[in-house]
């Protein structure tokens, strides 16, 4: 417990669903809907939890799993497709209050993988497990391992075969897409006892070969947590995520240069990440509950509800 720092009992919760080329004209107004509708029960789960006095650990568990769930972001059932035509899903979870970690990458068999990394966390002596080590593992505590066909959606598929024929033109030396989403999902909480937790769970990017495995189950670079200052989860362009380690330098930021988040967030994602070549974005959320969004792309899918309980949906720029 860590009421010292929260003697407000505030508690505040944000979610990203990826971010990337997402612009108003690609967007028929039925999706929007979808997407605003699956921002807001996910958001709203978590919130629930924090206001009962739940953890912000239960918070993010929760909230992940609704986005993994739905096939509108690249997580969960709408994982991407690896240029083998598989899925191969990354997840990681952090205790601010503990500097706890877990983190699973490249499963096909986990139907939520923000639990197994929760599980790894939890019950085991490792903060990142990987492939078939993992499953078994998972096995192990009894989570259940699925048919990876589970991981099939049509959208998906067309767009690995969209790559596929454009990849001569289109692909950089990165095998990153010009008109790249990124998709992934993750979740920032604050609870009432003034404990943060961070969560990201992503099928990576379309088209990835070689078991590559990106920022989001790296610990300081797709997510980190620390009471002392923030929690953070990325989204983006993981390989420029790792190289900036973009979570961990925005709450070193805070803790050695006093900066505050909203400053923080804004230099690494506009600046140092920008320097790289880097896209993408970040939630954050400090132990005063302030909460920042950043992003260098077209759009992020974000939500949050802030301390005083305010819903706010978005998806498109500021
Ligand atoms: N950061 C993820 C990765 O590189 C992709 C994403 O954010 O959608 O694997």
């Amino acid at each position: 417990m860590n009421t010292e720092n929260n003697s407000d009992s505030l508690f505040a919760i944000a979610i990203h669903g990826g971010a990337g080329t997402i612009l108003p004209e690609n967007m028929t107004p039925e999706l929007q809907k979808e997407y605003e509708a699956v921002l807001k029960l996910a958001v709203s789960a978590g919130y629930e939890i924090l206001k009962n006095g739940g953890s912000s650990l239960d918070a993010v568990i929760e909230t992940i799993k609704i986005m993994e769930d739905s096939p509108l972001f690249n997580a969960g059932k709408g994982a991407v497709f690896t240029n083998e035509g598989s899925n191969e899903l990354d997840a990681s979870i952090m205790l601010g209050e503990t500097l706890e970690a877990g983190a699973i990458a490249g499963v096909s068999k986990i139907k939520n993988p923000i639990v197994l990394a929760k599980e790894v966390m939890h019950h085991s002596n490792h903060v990142l497990l990987s492939g078939k080590g993992a499953e078994e593992f998972a096995a192990s505590r009894g989570i259940a391992l699925i048919d990876p066909s589970y991981f099939f959606t049509e959208k998906r598929f067309n767009d690995l075969q969209r790559i596929k024929n454009s990849e001569k033109t289109e692909l950089d030396h990165c095998g990153k897409t010009k008109d790249s989403k990124f998709g992934t999902v993750g979740c920032v909480a604050l609870d009432k006892n003034g404990n943060l937790c961070a969560g990201t769970s992503t099928g990576g990017m379309t088209n990835k070969r070689w078991n590559r495995i990106g920022d989001s189950p790296i610990i300081g670079a797709g997510t980190y947590a620390n009471n002392k200052t923030c929690a953070v989860s990325s989204t983006g362009w993981g390989e420029h995520y790792i190289r900036n380690i973009v979570a961990y330098d925005i709450s070193a930021m805070m803790e050695y240069a006093n900066k505050d988040l909203g400053s923080a967030t804004e230099e690494v994602i506009h600046k140092k990440l920008k320097a790289t070549g880097g896209e993408g974005g970040v939630i954050a959320i400090d132990r005063k509950a302030n909460i920042s969004f950043e992003f260098n792309t077209p759009g992020m899918y974000r939500a949050s509800i802030d301390k005083k309980g305010n819903l706010y949906i978005g998806i498109f720029k500021k």
